[in-house]
Formats: C-alpha cells, sequence, structure tokens
C-alpha cells in the first residue's frame, strides 16, 4: 500500500511546451509505459485551445486510445467550461481546473480575473459534481509569481477558502514557476492543510533552481501526501517566463523509497519511462538519478 501518490503530469506538462510535436501514438505509449510502472493517476493531456497550445490538439485521440485501461485515473487540466464539455465528453476521471493566484498570471494564462475565473470555477464544479467526475482545484503561481513578483499566503489561502467552501475533491498549490524554497513550502503548506479540513492536499513542483526534492520534503513533513511531478524532469509552462522543468518523479521516488516511505512504483520501470519520455522530448532531461542503489533500501 502506497504511503504517498505521486500523479504523474509529464504527458500534460512534460510535452505541452516542447517545440518538437509528439504524435499521439508516442503519447499513449508513453502513458501505458507509466501505468506498466505503477502509476494509476496520470495527468493525461489538456483541454486547451489548440492554437494556444498546439501539442495538446490531439486531447480527444489520447483519450481514446486509453479508455480502455481500467485502473488508470485519467486527469485532464480544463481552463474553461468549453474544455469541461469537451473533457467530459471523453470520459475523464478527473478534471484539473487552474485558478493562479495573481491576477496578473490568470489574465497572460487564460485571459480573465480571478473573479471571473471563480464565477466559472463555481460553475463547472457544480456540473462536475452532478457528471461525478473528481475536480483538483489548482493554485498557479503559489510561491511567486514572473509578473507580479512575491505572493503572499493571504493570496494563496483566499483561493483556497473558496475551494473548500466548494467542497473539491483534491487542492493542488502549485510552484508553477519553480520560486519555492523549503521554509515557505513548510509555512504555507501547514496552513493550507489545517485549513482544506480533510480535503486531500497535493503540491506540483518545479525544480528551476534545484530546491524541488527539498521543497517535496518540507510538504511531507506538513502532511502532504499527494505530489505532482513529471519524470526525466520534462516540461515547463507555456505562459510562465522562466519556468524550467518539473520535479522528476525518478528523484522524488528514489527519495521517498529511501526514507522508507512506499510510493507502491517499479522504480526500474520508472525510469525506462523517463528515459522513453527524455527521447521524445526536447527538454533537457533534469532527473539525475538512474538506478536505486538497493543496498540502501
Ligand atoms: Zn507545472
Amino acid at each position: 500500500m502506497a504511503e504517498v501518490t505521486i500523479v504523474e503530469v509529464s504527458p500534460r506538462d512534460g510535452f505541452q511546451n516542447d517545440p518538437k510535436l509528439i504524435s499521439t501514438e508516442d503519447k499513449v505509449e508513453h502513458i501505458k509505459k507509466l501505468v506498466e510502472a505503477g502509476f494509476d493517476k496520470i495527468e493525461v493531456t489538456s483541454f486547451v485551445h489548440p492554437k494556444k497550445v498546439p501539442q495538446m490538439a490531439d486531447a480527444e485521440d489520447v483519450l481514446g486510445q486509453i479508455k480502455h485501461i481500467i485502473p488508470l485515473k485519467k486527469i485532464a487540466l480544463i481552463p474553461n467550461e468549453r474544455g469541461y464539455e469537451r473533457a467530459a465528453k471523453s470520459h475523464v476521471d478527473e478534471v484539473n481546473w487552474v485558478s493562479a493566484a495573481t491576477d496578473t498570471f490568470n489574465q497572460k494564462n487564460i485571459g480573465m480575473t480571478i473573479e471571473d475565473n471563480d464565477r466559472r470555477f463555481f460553475e463547472v464544479r457544480k456540473r462536475a459534481k452532478e457528471d461525478q467526475i473528481q475536480f483538483n482545484y489548482s493554485i498557479a503561481v503559489a510561491f511567486g509569481c514572473p509578473y507580479e513578483g512575491g505572493v503572499s499566503e493571504e493570496q494563496v489561502l483566499r483561493q483556497v477558502e473558496k475551494a473548500v467552501d466548494q467542497q473539491v475533491d483534491r487542492i493542488t498549490i502549485a510552484d508553477t514557476i519553480g520560486y519555492a524554497i523549503p521554509s515557505q513550502v513548510e509555512s504555507l503548506m501547514k496552513k493550507v492543510v489545517d485549513m482544506a479540513a480533510g480535503i486531500p492536499v497535493a503540491i506540483h513542483l518545479h525544480d528551476t533552481r534545484g530546491f524541488g526534492l527539498a521543497n517535496a520534503y518540507a510538504a511531507y513533513k506538513q502532511g502532504v501526501a499527494i505530489f505532482e511531478t513529471a519524470v526525466s524532469g520534462i516540461g515547463g509552462c507555456p505562459f510562465a517566463p522562466g519556468a524550467a522543468g518539473n520535479l522528476a518523479t525518478e528523484d522524488l521516488v528514489y527519495m521517498f523509497e529511501r526514507m522508507g516511505v512506499k510510493t507502491g512504483l517499479d522504480f526500474e520501470k520508472v525510469i525506462e519511462a523517463a528515459d522513453f519520455a527524455a527521447k521524445l522530448t526536447t527538454n533537457k532531461a533534469l532527473g539525475r538519478i538512474r538506478h536505486i542503489e538497493r543496498k540502501f533500501l
């Protein structure tokens, strides 16, 4: 039984920004490798406008080709109602709604203010409930914004409060740019976990400045048990200048397993998926760990 859940986001966050168009076949192959490694929650795509993010234009096709993989909870990012409708039709298990902690990032990312985004959030959350689709509420740039700079805990907690009011199924605090340092994570995540009052809390990490693992550890110590990472550390946000790759999943798995914290994943197969993802993308692979030294386990 896994003690922490790693939600693999490489098929979405890892691929979306890559200038090389990855074929649907390769994306599906990658997802299958991840399932073999033991991941049962994967963010497989996003229903954004194909002109904005061409790499995700095949969202329906990807989901169509993996729909028979039953143990896999298929998660898709949605930016608006239209995205929700497409996702619901494609039988996703969970939608990932993103609301940034700052107005400027919201404007750049989805073209609206926090207030406008919230109105849509309430509406879509209601529909997801009726459709029995799980709802993850992600708060982007929670530790720093490329446009506004520092982000206060109050700004993030205001968003958390709305998510709690709406009784979402998960709240994810995202370090979209990779600004966070461990003490900041420790302080904010403690407050978020308290405020969430039993709603599962996740952290989404980027490794821009090399603090990814330390931040994951700080969050874990505050009771966070769900982590969003990407194999091989691929990825970055097309609307977030300066964002480097996600925290590499294999590095996090290595850390947890050596701590004696079960991830439920087959490490060698995680590495196989990481190597495959690195081959598919032009991103410089950031994952550092390529094998588990069994003598330590
Ligand atoms: Zn991200």
